[in-house]
């Protein structure tokens, strides 16, 4: 875990000035930008959902005894089955450079693959020593797949802490595909990506979905499996699942696919708009649309009723961590009817939060960034009934009287869509429980 202090870390959003007006796309919201001490993950953390969706890759980080340790602590020990991700731990020789690190590298990848033939895509993931002694893992990538090309292929991607948030590891890892993912056919129609990882259960459900809408072979990235990569190219429209995809969607805009502008699919309205998005893409009647979301649709709105009638007028406070901030504020206000205190965010990317932003509550604090010791002010002075945060903060804040909820678990959990719906309030409501139950 990264608490790192540096002025220049969002010179890159800085668009706005403190408390000035940032402009989103039709709508002119204040948004809070914050530089200082920030409390995050880094983007290892990613390899813990991403090696369960793709089933074939293996994630091999070039870092330290401390990233062992990450992600082995966070993603616990496979005790049944072979693991998907280890670690190529530099020691001091390696990092006082009196090793050569590509032999080393060439020499645990050829054991690795002799002993593993069940992987097919292998991820080169850096790190935070690995960068800073600037090992150019792009380049051992392209080595070794000359070497174990077509069998496998290997690509490499920054799970660094130096300049992330733990999200982005699963942005870095899904644009180092794009340039691989094969062209789509002259003769190929019109089709359907759905970019950023969902759990099977919610792509399954969102399978179904499509197909009653009339369209047909909608493709994920990630895929479930190496031999499985989506055709891509001008034909090609995509709708992101997740909200940190920037550099993702860039390098599928440069293949020439155009993204459907939308809500995220968390909640019964982000979901309807998600899916509207996508049908209004592929032409499909408004009838259509709604005789097929009808059913689904009132399912999970009845099941929200109870979580609705627990969590009404509590008052929650994000600090900055998942980047999913701003749909589930949108999430939790607009059918939960909770209040918004503070939304914080790592990044805001105003285009791809553009229709987020408009579905937001009226007068909603927005900060982007992080000055942590501030914001903690501001959520003591603000006393929130809930405070969605990192791990890092959890502890200190709920040894402060306050209840918490962790943003990563929002990653690991099943979240999308309308059977999720109510899962996903139920998420906030757990806190409430365990708090009552502790209290006893
Ligand atoms: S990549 Fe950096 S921040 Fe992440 S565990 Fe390794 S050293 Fe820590």
């Amino acid at each position: 875990m990264t608490a790192v202090n540096r002025q220049t870390v969002y010179d890159r959003f800085d668009d706005s000035v403190n408390g000035g007006c940032a402009s989103n796309a039709g709508i002119e919201r204040p948004v809070l930008k914050q530089r200082g001490q920030h409390e995050v993950f880094c983007g290892l953390t990613g390899i813990i959902w991403l090696h369960r969706k793709i089933q074939d890759a293996f994630f091999l980080v070039v870092g330290s005894r401390t990233c062992a340790h990450l992600i082995q602590s966070a993603a616990g020990v496979m005790i049944f089955a072979e693991p998907r991700f280890a670690t190529a731990v530099m020691g001091e020789r390696d990092l006082a450079g009196l090793a050569d690190m590509n032999d080393e590298l060439d020499r645990i990848v050829r054991q690795l693959l002799d002993r593993r033939p069940d992987i097919k895509l292998l991820f080169l993931v850096g790190s935070c020593p690995s960068e800073v002694i600037k090992l150019d893992l792009q380049r051992a990538a392209e080595r070794l797949s000359t070497t174990f090309s077509p069998d496998v292929r290997i690509l490499n991607y920054s799970g660094s802490g130096i300049e992330t948030t733990f999200t982005q590891g699963e942005d870095a890892c899904l644009s180092s595909l794009v340039p691989t993912l094969p062209p789509e056919g002259d003769k190929a129609p019109p089709s359907l990506l759905v970019v950023g990882a969902l759990a099977d259960i919610v792509e399954d459900q969102f399978v179904r979905l499509f197909e009653q809408l009339g369209i047909e072979g909608v493709r994920f990235l990630p895929p479930r499996c190496a031999g499985d990569m989506p055709p891509v190219g001008p034909k090609t429209r995509y709708l992101l699942a997740q909200p940190f995809l920037g550099d993702t969607a860039r390098a599928l805009d440069e293949r020439g696919a155009r993204r459907i502008s939308a809500p995220f699919p968390l909640g019964v309205e982000g979901t309807t708009l998600w899916l509207k998005a996508a049908a209004d893409a592929f032409g499909v009647g408004s009838t259509t649309f709604d005789d097929v979301v009808a059913a689904p649709r009132a399912r999970a709105e009845h099941a929200l009723e109870r979580y609705r009638a627990q969590l009404s007028g509590k008052r929650v406070f994000f600090f900055p961590d998942s980047q999913l901030e701003l749909p589930l504020a949108r999430f939790l206000a607009r059918e939960i009817a909770m209040e918004l205190t503070e939304v914080g965010t790592p990044y805001l990317h105003r285009q791809h939060l553009e229709q987020e932003l408009v579905l937001l509550p009226d007068g909603v604090v927005l900060s982007e960034g992080q000055d942590v010791d501030r914001q903690l002010d501001r959520c003591r002075e603000a006393r929130p009934d809930l405070v969605v945060c990192g791990l890092g903060l959890a502890n200190p804040l709920e040894a402060a009287g306050l209840t918490t909820k962790w943003s990563i678990e929002l990653l690991f959990s099943p979240v999308q869509g309308y059977e999720q719906a109510a899962d996903l309030a139920e998420l906030f409501a757990r806190p409430f429980d365990r708090r009552t139950r502790l209290a006893v």
